[in-house]
């Protein structure tokens, strides 16, 4: 196995975390929003569990992406957590303790890649995008999830990837024909709350005219108002040459483990 290698473990709005390989021996995780337990079982279908983890990322502090049952867990394993200064008093006032904490406003070091960081929207104190580039091999990753809608930060920030995960929310009919509330419907589609596949599909296909991507991810398909189905019959019409390189993530269940790797051919 490469050591640059990524799987989500569930995605959706009862719960986002994915693992990311970042170095022979550890790993990262983007969010934590299942209950241990949902965590550990889900780690275990690629032969992982808490040791193996030394960083959490986290791109927002909403419920579905930092349970706060993690929070005695992650200062007694003394894992850092990486979160944005916006972030670091909602973070303290859900229960994560100041000596664990490493904010940061554009990037992260780590030893084995470095970590470009793009702010969006996302409602009251927005949501994080990163960039994660592996020093030795140089594959670049990118993860974006939460944004109301693609800022021309993230577009200029998001070139030359090898790999993208990136949201798509929901199917805008569906959502107009789900029954739930107006303020809901307006909250998700206003800007600041999710992205629609149409919306995802036009950022993803932007990336990939800049970038040689051979994973696309596909996050936080809301149950509702949204299908697999739908998604791939958008990509067969309007992306067919990405087709191949999709991945529909799912609430419930973990997806395959990818392996990031830099393509020889590149674009460039
Ligand atoms: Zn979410």
């Amino acid at each position: 196995m490469s050591n640059f290698a990524f799987c989500v473990l569930g995605s959706g709005s009862s719960g986002n975390c994915s693992l990311l390989k970042t170095s022979d021996s550890k790993w990262s995780m983007i969010d934590a929003g299942f209950s241990m337990r949902q965590t550990k079982d889900r780690m275990r279908t690629h032969s992982l569990c808490m040791d193996d983890v030394g960083d959490l990322l986290l791109t927002h502090l909403d419920r579905d992406h930092f349970n706060p049952v993690w929070c005695r867990t992650l200062f007694n394993r003394g894992i850092t957590v990486h979160l944005h200064e916006r972030h670091v008093d909602r973070g303290i006032r859900a229960g994560l303790d100041h000596s664990i904490l490493k904010p940061f406003t554009t990037s992260i070091e780590f030893e084995s890649m470095q970590v470009e960081t793009v702010h969006m929207a996302h409602d009251a104190l927005g949501t994080i995008g990163f960039i994660f580039t592996h020093a030795e091999c140089g594959t670049r990753f990118g993860f974006a999830t939460d944004l109301g809608r693609v800022p021309q930060t993230l577009l200029r920030a998001f070139t030359s990837l090898d790999a993208l995960a990136f949201e798509s929310n929901y199917d805008p009919t569906m959502q107009r024909m789900s029954g739930r509330p107006a303020f809901l419907q307006e909250r998700i589609t206003s800007g600041s709350g999710h992205l629609s596949n149409e919306e995802s599909l036009r950022a993803v296909k932007h990336i990939s005219e800049n970038s040689n991507l051979q994973h696309i991810v596909l996050l936080h398909l809301s149950r509702q108002c949204n299908s697999p189905t739908i998604i791939r019959d958008l990509y067969q019409d309007n992306l067919a040459h990405l087709y191949k390189h999709i991945t529909i993530t799912d609430q419930d269940r973990c997806s395959r483990l990818l392996q990031l790797e830099k393509q020889s051919t590149s674009l460039f």
